[in-house]
């Protein structure tokens, strides 16, 4: 069981998005000064073109297509050399033809800009990398401490930190893949502008100030969406994992975040709650979308069985067997202050059973008997269940074996009341 906390994850969970925005906001100036010597760097290759075949002869070559007649036009793409002994006069604007077709200075241009985007890549995945790991950090140590494990529990490089980096939780790719495709469109897009400017005959300040707004704008907005969002995902799953690890968690809760005015998307699935371990990002967990500031997510203490521990330890100590609910709620775990809107919440797993119908009575039984011979399983082999059992912490191994006896447990106690509640109605169990 988690020691109690003052704090309330909720809150909690809004300081560390405040000083995550503030350390989104350095690494967008660091990329922001990067693109722009990277931009200048463009710039020089671009002038140098310009240099080499004449600003003049590019937009000449312009003027030139524009008053040449259809065949002649034709004549000037298709045949260089026949064009050339019909219009002599033409005759030094042929090599922006050829390069704007060929490998020649243009070609090295391309490969210029492909080289670059190349670098930018790895710079942005080193960057990206260095700081996700300190987000994920963080966040697993915001959640160990609301846990009363202490605000430096994990350190950089523990497992519990680098689960969450590097997922490919956004269609099937990871961070660092999505910084190659955005590079490799960007690539593109820039060999495709510059051909287009030399084709329109654009002069060199055109092209130039066409190439760098989009190599900048499109770098920046890229990167700050990638950013935000995979630090979205960090927020919420490097925490979430700590959760998942104590077997006292098996539910989270999504939230709104009122003041971040969420999207529909998000508001709609507000108040839901879900099992830990079918959080799904886009579908039930955060990030719901790119760019999803909307949410937030609370796990869930099984109460049930934190106040069964309690119970047994107020009978140890022959005090009142009544549970004081404000301790629950200082652990920062409670949504309400009004306890009985909690219990109702808590208390709900198996509470509709007088509600089920005979088949479905028959068919929970069926499913809780399963249950229990999985948990028994379990308990029995637990490496088959985890392979990497004998490397746990053995407060670990304690934990999961003394839940799964709590879930045979409580599977009892549901087929008995499931069983007598079919008696009751006069029916017998198979
Ligand atoms: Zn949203």
């Amino acid at each position: 069981m988690s020691a109690p906390s003052n704090i309330y994850w909720a809150d909690r969970q809004a300081q560390l998005a405040a000083g995550l925005a503030k350390d989104e906001k350095r690494l967008y100036a660091k990329f922001s000064a990067y693109y722009e010597r990277e931009a200048a760097r463009l710039d020089k290759e671009i002038a140098a073109f310009y240099a080499q075949y004449g600003e003049n002869n590019i937009i000449e070559y312009r003027q030139l297509l524009q008053s040449l007649s259809d065949a002649d036009r034709q004549l000037l793409i298709e045949r260089m050399d026949k064009f050339a002994e019909k219009y002599p006069e033409y005759a030094h604007l042929l090599p922006v033809r050829e390069s704007i077709y060929k490998l020649n200075r243009l070609e090295g241009l391309r490969q210029s800009i492909a080289m670059q985007q190349l670098e930018m890549g790895a710079y942005e995945q080193q960057q990206a990398q260095e700081f996700f790991v300190k987000q994920s950090q963080r966040f697993a140590n915001g959640a160990a401490e609301m846990m009363g494990y202490g605000s430096s529990f994990y350190s950089i490089d523990s497992d519990m930190v680098k689960m969450a980096v590097g997922n490919p939780w956004c269609s099937g790719k990871n961070f660092s893949e999505r910084i190659w495709d955005n590079r490799t469109k960007l690539t593109q897009t820039l060999q495709a502008e510059i051909v287009n400017g030399i084709i329109r005959g654009d002069d060199y300040h055109t092209t130039s100030h066409i190439l760098q707004g989009r190599f900048k704008a499109v770098s920046k907005s890229n990167i700050e969406r990638l950013v935000f969002t995979e630090d979205t995902y960090l927020q919420n799953e490097s925490a979430m994992n700590v959760f998942a690890n104590d077997p006292d968690f098996e539910e989270y809760t999504f939230m709104a975040r009122k003041k971040a005015n969420p999207c529909d998307l998000c508001k709609a699935l507000s108040g839901k709650t879900f099992r830990i371990e079918e959080r799904k990002p886009g579908e039930n967990f955060p990030p719901m979308h790119p760019w999803c500031g909307c949410t937030f997510t609370i796990p869930q203490l099984d109460i049930r069985k934190v106040l069964e521990n309690r119970r047994k330890h107020a009978a140890e100590q022959q005090k009142s067997t009544a549970i004081p609910l404000t301790d629950l709620r200082e652990h920062g775990i409670m949504k309400s202050k009004d306890p009985l809107r909690i219990s109702m919440q808590f208390f709900g797993k198996n509470q509709n059973i007088e509600k089920l119908n005979d088949a479905q009575l028959k068919k929970s039984i069926r499913s809780w008997k399963a249950g229990i011979e999985l948990h028994k399983d379990k308990i029995a082999n637990p490496k088959k269940y985890y392979p990497d059992w004998d490397t746990f912490d053995p407060r670990y191994q304690d934990g999961n074996v003394h839940h799964w006896e709590k879930e045979i447990s409580n599977f009892e106690t549901d087929i008995q009341r499931a069983r007598a509640e079919l008696r009751k109605r006069g029916i017998a169990d198979e």
